[in-house]
């Protein structure tokens, strides 16, 4: 679309007005910007930032068309700038007249829970006969669905979109963008209630979707759905599974075999899977392709490339220093796209390679689709590209960046190419078995993974710093490889979301963020004083907590790092007491070349109400300390006391920093914030199975004893990798396909024992240590500490992968 039609349709004022130039690609994050004169860039209010604060410095990086709602200074002749009143609704009403001048069938899916896997599943399904649009990952948000729509075009045969919304008064924006002729309600549930009154106000907001389609499919068994949808939508088109009642019933003739009739035509279906939710899953898409005329052998050949796993980007540490991107689940530009702007969020190292299948379903001849390709691959300074199939590897010629070309994954392996020091993006359909060649590339395991999910992290990092006045700075510490769960990929998380400092205990845990990139001021809480010399080339803040370690300071160095105080107020561990700031005070003043960047302290029971009293004592005894330093200084360091349970409980204590540490992973220390979301899932393999007769005996000292014949199980982790020797003989339980099995016997080194009687289990299962069950805190408790310790036990031996949904 050309900058003058979104003009004329946005009827928006150019405050700036140059080349008529065509907007290919919607950037609504300065950090995505890649500089093209093709992006518009849509300035939008966030929580934090604003869009607008970022406008000169990309006009700086040469981009050149922008969506404003305020006056902009700048000085160039050469861009454009549209101003309108609203800019996301702007940028809606664009995606909606987009959408408009498409006359195809769209699918539009809403629900609770299964959104997102149904609209792959769907779209995967449908993609052997049509040529399909989908939203990338879940896309389903008031940005995100406009931003799936605007790549639409003519090539494209039908539409799978998702819709999600967390209030009331969301979905008749997204509805009339997305205008889907079919809808599928996946289901409702409790999750994601915050937003709603009730259940019947959620199921009403969720139904505006399907106001104008011509079929709403749902399950018969989900009667609350059902019932609403029956009074309220046009043409209802119920599932189920040997369900007489539904439009559609799958009967279930063996064990793997379905047969079903619709409009009279027998259909029969192969499917291998058992778990219900995927079958459910399964079903609404399965409906959806029949109701839209696929033919049933396309339908079987898309079931058998499915899998039940979720489809997500998952960060791994791979070989010779690599860090491997696995997205690995489906190949179009857009999804191309997306796992681009993710690859600039990752630890990044100075050479990136692409890992890339043939394109599926682009609507463009090979040639444009390739050359599109190209584009994105320089826009993102990618430095390789690996082109994996025919197609890809006979346009080479198309591609201005190194290129090696492999006609299968197997030639691929067979060629064994080395890669170091890289960060690497494996991006493929799933038909061609990319994950091959991740495997290939990632470091080894021995099945036992803490799984750790970033979009967690973001989120509970986003709802403390809701707590927070806006003034106030965040520093987060990631000591102790980050609670356990993986420094690096953490650190450089919280760089990309601009937190202000980050924490960590020891030098050598600094110097290595320094080395993998991370720039944020890092402030060091245990610096051996022998060390403290080495600090200021690294740019490193130490914690300075007696007369002592100050000399030292100053002995080892002329030009002492910025240093922050600590201040002795309760807790009786590290700090300067009260009888020593005069002391302290006189050498500041004799050494005006430290510079003290923060005055602290840390409160010993933020986290318990019995203690308020204390804390406030605690608080008083600082205030004091600081406003004699900062007074004698004359300037005013950084303040900072409270730690995540102190956020929530004292806030009146924020000053002008706070130090969050376990909530961002994910545990409410205060007991008064909910909805923190659970970060980490800790999981390992079923190694063997042994049937027991009663009386016999299992493991180490015999200590294992069925009264029962029983099935026992041994799984690949022991206290060796921090599974502590407290959990044996039944102290803890995991879970084995959703069930309970408790320990039995001692925990050994590197394996346990659980009895898995009664549970179906099969040797390769995947066992869940911890995780949303059972819980860190659970574990905790059973063996009589903290949550802290229990992730910080997780051992280095066990392999750390990082998903984003
Ligand atoms: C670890 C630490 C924190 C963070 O504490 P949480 O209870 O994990 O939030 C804050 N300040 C200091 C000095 C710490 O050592």
């Amino acid at each position: 679309m050309l900058i003058s039609e979104i003009a004329s349709i946005l009827q928006a004022t150019f405050l700036a007005q140059s080349e008529d130039l065509a907007i290919n690609t919607i950037v609504y994050d300065s950090r995505k910007a890649t500089g093209s004169a093709n992006e518009l860039f849509i300035a939008l209010p966030g929580s934090n930032h604003d869009g607008h604060e970022y406008i000169s410095a990309l006009i700086q990086r040469g981009c050149k068309n922008f969506l404003v709602a305020k006056k902009i200074q700048h000085s160039s002749s050469d861009i454009n700038i549209l101003q309108v009143k609203d800019v996301m609704a702007s940028f809606q009403l664009l995606a909606q007249t987009h959408r408009s001048k498409f006359q195809i069938p769209v699918v539009g899916i809403t629900g609770s829970n299964g959104k997102t896997i149904v609209k792959e599943w769907l779209s995967t399904l449908l993609s052997h006969q049509f040529e399909v649009a989908k939203s990338p990952k879940s896309f389903n948000s008031q940005l995100g669905v406009p931003l799936s729509l605007w790549p639409l075009n003519e090539s494209h045969e039908i539409g799978v979109f998702e819709a999600g919304v967390s209030k009331k008064g969301e979905m008749q924006r997204l509805a009339n963008m997305i205008q889907p002729s079919i809808g599928i309600f996946t289901n409702i549930g409790e999750a994601h209630s915050e937003g709603f009154e009730s259940l019947e106000e959620k199921l009403e907001e969720k139904a505006l979707l399907f106001d104008n389609c011509q079929q709403v499919i749902c399950r018969y068994g989900h009667s609350i759905i059902r019932s609403y949808l029956v009074k309220h939508s046009p043409k209802l088109i119920t599932w189920g599974i040997d369900e007489p009642k539904a439009h559609i019933n799958f009967h279930k003739t063996d064990i793997h075999h379905y047969h079903t009739k619709v409009n009279n035509v027998p259909h029969n279906f192969h499917i291998p899977w058992s778990n219900d939710l995927d079958l459910e899953n399964l079903f609404h898409v399965i409906s959806a392709a029949l109701l839209l005329g696929e033919k049933e052998e396309y339908i079987q050949k898309g079931i058998d490339e499915l899998k039940p796993v979720p489809m997500r980007l998952e960060l791994k540490r791979g070989q010779n220093n690599c860090y491997i991107l696995d997205d690995t689940y489906n190949n179009d530009l857009l999804g191309l796209q997306v796992a681009l702007d993710y690859l600039k969020q990752q630890p990044h190292k100075s050479k990136t390679t692409v890992i890339l299948s043939d394109i599926l379903q682009s609507g463009k001849t090979a040639q444009e689709l390739y050359q599109a390709v190209n584009l994105l691959m320089k826009n993102h300074g990618v430095s390789q590209l690996v082109g994996i199939g025919q197609e890809i590897s006979n346009h080479q010629n198309q591609f201005d960046l190194p290129f090696q070309g492999f006609n299968s994954v197997n030639d691929f392996l067979k060629a064994a190419p080395l890669f170091a020091d890289e960060t690497i993006l494996v991006k493929g359909a799933r038909k061609y078995g990319l994950e091959k060649i991740v495997g290939y590339l990632e470091e080894k395991s021995h099945g036992t993974v803490m799984e750790v999910n970033f979009e967690a992290i973001t989120y509970n990092l986003n709802l403390y710093r809701s707590k927070l006045n806006p003034s106030t700075k965040l520093m987060v510490m990631v000591k102790a490889f980050a609670y356990g769960v993986g420094v690096e990929e953490i650190a450089h998380l919280l760089q990309y979301h601009q937190v202000d400092y980050l924490g960590v205990a020891y030098l050598d845990e600094a110097i290595n963020l320094r080395r993998k990139g991370i720039d944020v001021p890092i402030m060091i809480m245990n610096v051996n004083p022998d060390s403290l010399g080495i600090l200021e080339p690294f740019n490193l803040e130490p914690e300075i907590y007696s007369i002592g370690m100050l000399n030292k300071l100053l002995e080892e160095t002329d030009t002492p790092p910025p240093i922050h105080l600590k201040i002795e107020s309760g807790m009786n561990r590290l700090g300067f007491t009260d009888d020593q700031l005069e002391e302290l005070i006189g050498i500041l003043k004799q050494n005006t070349q430290v510079r003290v960047a923060g005055i602290f302290t840390h409160f010993s029971s933020a986290d318990s109400s019995s203690e308020d009293e204390y804390t406030d004592q605690q608080a008083k005894a600082f205030n004091q300390a600081y406003d004699l330093l900062s007074e004698a200084l004359g300037y005013q360091p950084i303040k900072h006391a409270v730690n995540s349970a102190g956020i929530v409980r004292k806030p009146e204590y924020q000053f002008d920093m706070v130090r969050l540490g376990i909530g961002l992973y994910g545990f409410d220390s205060s007991n008064e914030l909910p909805g923190l979301k659970t970060i980490s899932t800790l999981k390992t393999k079923i190694s063997q199975i042994k049937r027991v007769k009663a009386g016999e005996s299992i493991g180490y000292s015999r200590k294992g004893k069925p009264t029962t014949d029983s099935e026992i199980a041994t799984i690949a982790i022991g206290y060796a990798d921090g599974y502590t020797r407290l959990f044996g003989n039944g102290k803890a339980y995991v879970l084995v396909n959703g069930q309970q099995a408790p320990t039995i016997g001692n925990i050994c080194m590197d394996m346990t024992m659980i009895d898995v009687t009664g549970v179906m289990a099969k040797e390769g299962d995947e066992v869940i240590i911890f995780g949303e069950k059972p819980n860190i805190t659970e574990l905790a408790h059973w063996s009589g500490t903290i949550p802290y310790e229990i992730l910080t036990n997780v051992s280095q031996r066990v392999k750390r992968v990082f998903v984003s949904e």
